[in-house]
């Protein structure tokens, strides 16, 4: 498992397209793009452009709640695009314990198959 060292991540050379990715959406906020490692018939991470000291959604603080809001919601139009409205997974994985690999924040969002619970 990684540690959150605060240090740039893989998704900023996503943003800076220095990286390419398969882009669903994006606006002045967010940028959602296609996991490389799909879980999921449909698995897109959304996460803000601006990281802004945003690693994980534990150290969010209340200036930054907005932000929040634009992402599920952008999670809502990935849902939508990908045409999985009707059953959808929206995941954020906090820290080592819940298996945190990449240090901005990011939302998964999962589809396209009978998800399970508890998902352990
Ligand atoms: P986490 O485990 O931190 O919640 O999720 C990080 C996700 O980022 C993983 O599902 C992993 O497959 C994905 N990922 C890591 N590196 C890249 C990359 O370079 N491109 C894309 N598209 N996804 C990545």
């Amino acid at each position: 498992a990684s540690a959150d060292t605060g240090a740039p991540t893989i998704f900023d050379k996503i943003i800076a397209k220095e990286i390419p990715s398969n882009i669903v959406y994006e606006d002045d906020k967010v940028l959602a793009f296609r996991d490389i490692n799909p879980q999921a018939p449909v698995h897109v991470l959304v996460i803000p452009k601006h990281r802004d000291g945003l690693t994980q959604l534990g150290k969010v603080e209340a200036r930054q709640r907005e932000i929040l809001g634009e992402l599920l919601y952008a999670a809502k139009i990935v849902a939508a695009k990908e045409g999985i409205l009707d059953g959808f997974r929206v995941v954020i994985n906090n820290g080592p314990t819940a298996c945190q690999s990449v240090y901005h924040l990011h939302l998964h969002v999962l589809g396209g198959r009978q998800m399970k619970w508890p998902p352990g």
